[in-house]
């Protein structure tokens, strides 16, 4: 009998704050793989765009800022629950890019067709190396077609609310439950709805329903298809 070989090129998608990152994190480091999650350029676009006070509508404008910016993902600096540190220019931006103002609009500079090809043709090339777990919403659909192993990780909006809910006050920052499932809504309705590269699952992709298991429980799950 022989054994299956690990998949080599592992796609995981899922809507936002899923828990696609927590799990694609851990099952890199437990492979030795590169975590690549992807959501971060998209984010990176937004919160410069943002920051140079630049209109988020200006399609053009926000496709050649894509098309140039200098985003640098690095490991981990700090052990604050991040997975990567991301830096613009020298500036740790991280968590800047976590923040509220780039939740409401990331969804709209990632909906335009050649911001996405730009990005798309950074992270194919990164993902065609293998080893790696690539986390996104059309990692398995588009990016990376024919990934070994596609994952799409789902729950429902209330418990993904509460989800990023408690991650913002372990961090000692205000939130507001109401507020949150309204943006995860929000969001999840310009990703799943836009023309080029919505979020859903690819045909082949393995569903998977978190609402009722814990991270460790979804881990080794993975694990197992993994392996
Ligand atoms: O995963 P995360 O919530 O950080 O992603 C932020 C946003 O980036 C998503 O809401 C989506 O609009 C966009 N995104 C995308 N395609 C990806 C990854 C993220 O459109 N592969």
């Amino acid at each position: 009998m022989t054994n299956k070989p690990t998949p080599s090129i592992i796609a995981l998608d899922g809507p936002a704050a899923s828990g696609k990152s927590t799990l694609g994190k851990k099952l890199a480091d437990s492979l030795g793989y590169l975590f690549f999650d992807t959501g971060v350029m998209y984010r990176a676009i937004t919160w410069i765009a943002l920051q140079h006070d630049m209109n988020l509508r200006d399609e053009a404008a926000i496709t050649q800022l894509a098309q140039n910016a200098q985003i640098d993902i690095r490991p981990p600096s700090k052990d604050d629950g991040r997975s990567c540190d991301v830096i613009i220019g020298e500036k740790d931006v991280t968590w800047d890019m976590r923040g509220e103002e780039v939740d409401a609009n990331v969804s709209v500079v990632s909906a335009y067709a050649n911001v996405r090809k730009a990005l798309s043709e950074q992270q194919r090339r990164i993902g065609m190396r293998g080893k790696v777990v690539m986390v996104g919403r059309d990692i398995g659909t588009v990016v990376l077609p024919d990934a070994d192993l596609k994952i799409y990780l789902d729950a429902s909006a209330e418990e993904r609310a509460k989800r990023r809910y408690n991650e913002i006050i372990a961090r000692g920052e205000p939130a507001d439950y109401d507020e949150i499932l309204r943006k995860v809504i929000e969001r999840d309705r310009i990703d799943s709805t836009r023309a080029v590269a919505p979020l859903r699952p690819a045909d082949d992709a393995i569903l998977i329903d978190s609402d009722e298991l814990d991270v460790e429980q979804v881990f080794a799950h993975v694990l197992s298809l993994c392996k």
